[in-house]
């Protein structure tokens, strides 16, 4: 008995060992590439103790590979270092080479970037794909987006829905964003942070032509903030790139390819956010049940979110009202009543949990064939 004792602990000590080499721990975010294009999960907005975050660069990189996660970047306020009596912190590119390390036998992508934190306006806005931070501590709020584009910098508006800096939640353009709008110093806009979302920050987006973003912000735990134990995500952009490489995302953030995933929703373009429904949603198996004319279809969700479905086609369902969620995995059935038996149909569903502008959801359409040997 004591030997099996023994034993028993081995095996969990090595199970212990195995989980922490791999970090997988079953709570993946999944979404298939579409055509042509990696579809990419980052988080681009975080914070450690080397600026007003909890915890080292190390824990961001092991979160980040458990929620399965391809690019994140850590995004330390450049004017805001409450924690330097304690981590005295002269060169301001330490967070992201700790990061760069911890994640070096990894597929995750460490992008360098900063957080430029000034009262409003400009309010805050990330700089990413920065060569070097500490260049970025000038005191003028012009002059730091400037230096920042002459590195090559991605830049985007962080939480212009913030009530700290807007009581009314209400995310407005300033004729500074405007101006740098205009100079082409400013390119995305967070439509979603942390718990929070902005459909005048959507808007800004769709008439300024920006790159949509939504990030955790974080600055505790991902589990804890975002209820990971009991399924919640954290909020992440999905970008869609030619590939896997720094380069090729940074081209896909200036391009506003991206599409936003937040509390189970999807938001973006037409353009980038279609492919990934359409490619997300597949029909696996379909048959006339008996001697009916009732279809029974298998659809399978290859994406990790639940997609809610409203019937928008002629044809009555057979196990449901209008509204239906395709979970998970390939165990979705739904039956449709077709009326005579079929080759062809087709149906039409608004996607609910999904957005392509303010209060705007798509409608995605299925077209099915029904193989001979069911139409008999
Ligand atoms: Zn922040």
């Amino acid at each position: 008995m004591k030997l099996f004792f023994t034993a028993f602990l081995c095996l969990l000590a090595y199970v212990g060992l195995a989980q922490s080499h791999s970090h997988a721990l079953g709570r993946a975010i999944r979404f298939p590439d579409i055509a042509g294009y990696k579809t990419l999960k980052c988080d681009l907005h975080q914070h450690t103790v080397f600026s007003d975050g909890s915890v080292w660069p190390d824990i961001r990189v092991m979160e980040a590979l458990m929620d399965s996660l391809d690019v994140i970047s850590l995004t330390e306020h450049l004017e805001y270092q409450p924690h330097k009596d304690d981590i005295p912190h002269p060169d301001r590119n330490r967070s992201f080479e700790l990061a760069k390390k911890e994640a070096k036998d990894h597929q995750l992508l460490i992008v360098h970037g900063s957080e430029i934190t000034r009262r409003m306006p400009p309010g805050h806005c990330n700089a990413i794909f920065i060569k070097d931070a500490n260049l970025l501590l000038v005191k003028d709020s012009l002059e730091v987006f400037q230096k920042a584009n002459e590195q090559g910098a991605f830049v985007f508006w962080n939480h212009p829905h913030w009530i700290s800096q807007r009581r009314d939640g209400v995310a407005t353009l300033t004729d500074f964003h405007k101006i740098l709008i205009t100079q082409k110093l400013l390119h995305g806009i967070e439509i979603v942070n942390e718990h929070t979302y902005s459909d005048e920050a959507l808007q800004i987006a769709l008439d300024h032509n920006l790159t949509l973003m939504g990030t955790s912000d974080i600055h505790g735990l991902i589990d804890w903030e975002f209820g990971i134990p009991k399924g919640g995500h954290r909020p992440i952009t999905l970008v869609l790139a030619k590939e896997r490489s720094e380069e090729a995302i940074r081209q896909a953030l200036f391009d506003r390819k991206t599409v936003v995933y937040f509390k189970d929703m999807l938001i973006g373009r037409p353009a980038e956010l279609m492919p990934i429904i359409e490619t997300s949603i597949q029909i696996k198996q379909v048959s006339y049940i008996g001697k009916s004319d009732v279809l029974r279809i298998q659809i399978e969700n290859r994406s990790s979110m639940p997609f809610m479905l409203q019937n928008k086609s002629s044809y009555r369902l057979h196990t449901s009202g209008d509204l239906i969620t395709l979970q998970p995995g390939s165990q979705n059935f739904i039956e449709v009543k077709t009326l005579k038996r079929l080759n062809q149909l087709e149906l039409s569903w608004e996607v609910l949990n999904a957005v392509t502008a303010p209060q705007t959801h798509p409608r995605h359409s299925m077209r099915i064939s029904v193989p001979d040997t069911a139409t008999q």
